[in-house]
């Protein structure tokens, strides 16, 4: 399954819209390219930035940025295509198989031929869920190990430390900042029913949070689970960056009693 979720990755494509959702470096939105990061000639970049972040003051692509950055095939690649605005709305995360960028088995499995039934299952798991957008969005980042944490920073940037900023203990990956971390843990531990905690904890993010998206074990018991989850997952990682970039911030004392209509 992990093969056949990597090559999954590959054929995710942002259409640009307004150009702030998709992530300058790290999304495939360049028609027949993959993420731009492996082109880079610089070793410090902001990972940060949205396509939408790359326009000069007159919504042009800033070319001196682009020039600073890549080779010069690369510039003319980016410039080629049409800049984002406004009136295009918001950008759509599509599959590449299809001329319409949707999702569809079929082209899945001309790309893949692998257990396709299984990779339906999980998405449709994710993108069924009637919860806010930005949570789902998250959830699929972090199964992809694709949100910002420091251990994924410090690949790219110079001076930046992999280590876990709240516990200093171990590096921040995605699996550490969701519930590796005492901190993240001691949610878990009130959260999780206890016949299921043993087998709650496992070291693959992907199948970590597609287990708990599912129809059996703790999700088949537990009413209104994948809810418990996606939202916890959320703000464990809402806390993290809280903790980071606000001084006064506390994670709650009891984390688990906030408001009720959250679960
Ligand atoms: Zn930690």
């Amino acid at each position: 399954m992990v093969g056949i979720w990597n090559d999954f990755q590959r054929h995710v494509f942002w259409k640009i819209g307004d150009g702030k959702n998709t992530n300058f470096w790290l999304d495939n939105w360049v028609p027949n390219r993959s993420e731009l990061l492996p082109s880079a000639s610089q070793n410090f970049i902001d990972t940060t930035i949205s396509v939408r972040d790359v326009l000069n003051a007159e919504g042009d692509w800033n070319l001196s940025f682009l020039s600073e950055n890549f080779p010069t095939n690369i510039v003319n690649h980016v410039v080629a295509l049409p800049t984002p605005i406004d009136a295009d709305g918001p950008d759509v995360m599509g599959w590449e198989g299809t001329n319409t960028h949707q999702f569809t088995v079929q082209s899945a499995y001309r790309l893949q031929h692998g257990d396709i039934n299984a990779l339906e299952g999980e998405l449709n798991s994710l993108w069924d869920w009637k919860g806010p957008h930005p949570i789902q969005t998250f959830i699929w980042l972090a199964a992809q190990e694709r949100i910002l944490t420091n251990f994924r920073r410090s690949k790219w940037g110079v001076g930046i430390s992999p280590l876990c900023s709240r516990c200093g203990r171990e590096d921040e990956t995605t699996i550490h900042v969701l519930w590796d971390c005492a901190y993240a843990t001691q949610v878990w531990l009130r959260l999780v029913p206890s016949r299921f905690i043993t087998d709650f904890f496992t070291f693959h993010c992907r199948d970590w949070i597609f287990n708990n998206l599912g129809k059996r074990g703790i999700c088949a018991t537990t009413k209104n689970w994948k809810t418990i989850f996606m939202t916890s997952c959320w703000f464990l990682w809402t806390w993290r960056n809280k903790s980071i970039f606000e001084n006064d911030f506390h994670q709650p004392n009891k984390p688990c009693h906030g408001d009720p209509k959250l679960y």
